[in-house]
């Protein structure tokens, strides 16, 4: 595990260099220098890099690898590509990805009125914007003034309700008017597939989305009815997010494709694209023998193309335009969490922790002595003596034959001895060590909120990679749990057996030790929680210029106390004006200290809530 999974989950976007983790693009600096670069700045706490080139290769291989199964298999329709803003939409991502995605015709997805406005604002004139989700008519208003505006904009209908105020918002918007401009209409539908896996809940009979067929039918006549026809053009369906497994897909393209040809023949004769919404699956494990999807993006293009040909042909009808709405495809890879590990909990346990006496209890001793002179070949006999010996030891203090020290020096000899063996023992690897690495493992305290920066991890124990910046050239020995610095035990990255996760033993007073968390590009910033109310962490944008040369653009630090408090609608002049006279009201301290006292927690007040840094840090520099 010394190089935690890399050739898994980084798809070559990160590389080792010597020791430190690199970023394997241009003069491919290492993380522990932008992320130092940062911080000598002044931002202390986590810190969230965003990586546009990330997204640029995202996007630019999901429209190359459609371009390549179109030329394969000769297809008519075009690929058409918008991002679904709900998995990012935070304006250094998505500014970045319009930059970057210039030259696809890449448009947005919108499923609510705010991530319409975003949409309307950002998306390139020409490129699609397409509109999921419950809408009303202000929302469906929103669309039509969209589509005046020149936007290539496509309202999905998701009931036939929603149908029914499109029919009302465009006698408003068009009647009277010299020319008619409509938004292009999609219809969602309910799909008898599901995906599978933790997200699988967009799909299917039971899935909140989408038309029946009686409704499509429905649809249909009431479209036709109203001289809407003209405007149906796309069916639409998303199994699902994090797709583990191609066959859920295939079978909903059969279906989807089979609707649309069915459409077409009966009468909707502008219907030319079906868009098969997201769930493209992204490798988060760091384990062999635990990855998350079954193909390759190769794979799933081809079965796309394909299956819409066959059916196509065998149906007598246009090939559609293919449209998808991949999210976390695009976003997951581009940020990095970057958080300094502030503290280890179980340091006590090392040899300068001893306190032997002139003369301790005879157990002691032995401990002491088992631990001096283990070797592989007594390792396990030693181990379960140990073992032994403590289970004593503890008798002895509960019935008070013993004291404080010595159950100390207990403590300690006896989780040395299990490091000691476990480290001779290593290839071994019986149930009988595992668990006892369990035992010992290190409580790595780290500055960031997992309920902030990892919300997944807390709600639906998804897994992200994790390795240190630096030491990548020693082995770590050390079975880690991460605590956030949140107080809440729910903060816990715990170590697992199965998904086991090492660390450096380090003396985080003398060498700071950073933890990256990769893959947090896709639902993790919105979906955060201000939980103890810590926020989004300090940001920044990392540009290569043509020089290969990097940039740290477009910092933005995370909210400093007052702007969390007015966020949630505190009166922050009451605050301030409190704090101040319970400060020059105190009978305790002197005009001189109450200045000073003020001037600190002014201070205080400006900064964010995230720890500065440890303090032997602080005073070395
Ligand atoms: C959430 C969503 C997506 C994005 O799904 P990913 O799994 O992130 O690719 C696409 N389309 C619709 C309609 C969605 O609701």
């Amino acid at each position: 595990m010394k190089s935690f999974g890399l050739e898994i989950w980084s798809d070559d976007n990160f590389i080792i260099n010597n020791d430190t983790i690199n970023i394997n693009h241009a003069s491919k600096p290492s993380l522990l220098q932008i992320a130092q670069e940062i911080r000598e700045k002044g931002y202390k706490g986590p810190l969230l890099l965003r990586f546009p080139h990330l997204i640029e290769k995202q996007i630019s291989t999901l429209f190359n690898t459609f371009e390549k199964a179109k030329k394969e298999f000769s297809y008519q329709g075009s690929f058409q590509a918008v991002f679904p803003l709900k998995v990012n939409q935070f304006p250094n991502f998505i500014e970045s990805l319009i930059d970057v995605s210039q030259h696809y015709n890449y448009g947005l997805e919108a499923g609510s009125k705010a991530e319409l406005i975003i949409a309307m604002t950002k998306t390139p004139i020409g490129a699609p914007i397409t509109v999921n989700g419950f809408k009303d008519k202000e929302m469906i208003s929103l669309c039509f003034i969209a589509a005046k505006m020149g936007h290539n904009i496509t309202v999905t209908i998701e009931g036939l309700g929603e149908l029914e105020t499109i029919v009302q918002v465009n006698r408003e918007f068009n009647d009277g008017f010299k020319k008619s401009i409509t938004p292009k209409i999609g219809v969602r539908i309910r799909l008898h597939s599901a995906g599978i896996g933790i997200w699988a809940k967009s799909g299917g009979y039971s899935s909140k989305f989408g038309l029946t067929s009686a409704e499509l039918l429905e649809a249909y006549e009431m479209l036709k009815k109203h001289k809407l026809l003209s405007h149906l053009w796309m069916i639409h369906f998303h199994i699902g997010s994090q797709m583990s497994d191609i066959a859920p897909l295939k079978k909903a393209l059969r279906e989807a494709g089979n609707i649309y040809a069915e459409l077409k023949k009966r009468g909707a004769y502008a219907l030319g694209a079906i868009n098969i919404g997201g769930g493209l699956a992204v490798e988060y494990s760091q384990h062999e023998g635990r990855q998350e999807r079954n193909y390759s993006l190769q794979e799933f293009a081809n079965d796309v193309v394909f299956l819409m040909q066959e059916i196509a042909k065998s149906k007598g009808v246009d090939e559609p335009d293919i449209f998808t709405e991949s999210g976390r495809y695009i976003a997951a890879s581009h940020s990095v969490l970057v958080a300094p590990v502030l503290e280890l909990f179980s340091q006590e346990y090392n040899e300068k922790g001893l306190r032997l006496k002139e003369k301790n209890p005879p157990l002691i001793e032995e401990l002491h002595d088992l631990y001096r002179s283990m070797s592989r070949r007594h390792a396990r006999e030693y181990l379960h003596d140990a073992l032994d010996h403590m289970e004593s030891l503890l008798t002895l203090f509960d019935l008070g034959y013993i004291d404080l020290e010595d159950r100390s020096n207990t403590e300690i000899l006896v989780n040395l001895i299990i490091k000691k063996a476990i480290a001779l023992l290593k290839s071994e690897g019986t149930d009988e060590l595992k668990r006892l690495q369990n035992r010992i493992q290190e409580k790595y305290l780290v500055n960031f909120s997992a309920f902030q920066s990892l919300p997944d991890f807390w709600g639906l124990a998804q897994q992200f990679p994790i390795m240190p910046l630096d030491k990548l050239n020693i082995k770590p020995t050390n079975p880690a749990s991460i605590w956030d610095i949140t107080c809440d035990s729910d903060g816990e990255i715990g170590f697992n057996r199965d998904l086991p996760l090492y660390l450096h033993d380090i003396d985080v007073s003398k060498k700071e030790y950073f933890l990256a968390f990769f893959l947090t590009g896709a639902y993790q910033e919105v979906l955060g929680m201000k939980h103890n109310l810590f926020t989004h962490p300090t940001e920044a944008v990392i540009r290569f210029d043509a020089n290969g040369e990097y940039h740290i653009d477009k910092l933005i630090e995370a909210q400093n106390l007052i702007d969390v408090l007015d966020d949630l609608d505190y009166d922050t002049n009451i605050i301030d004006k409190t704090l101040k006279y319970r400060i020059e009201e105190s009978e305790h301290i002197t005009k001189e200290e109450k200045r000073e006292l003020l001037g600190k927690l002014y201070l205080f007040l400006s900064e964010n809530s995230y720890l500065k840094t440890i303090q032997a840090i602080e005073e070395e520099s």
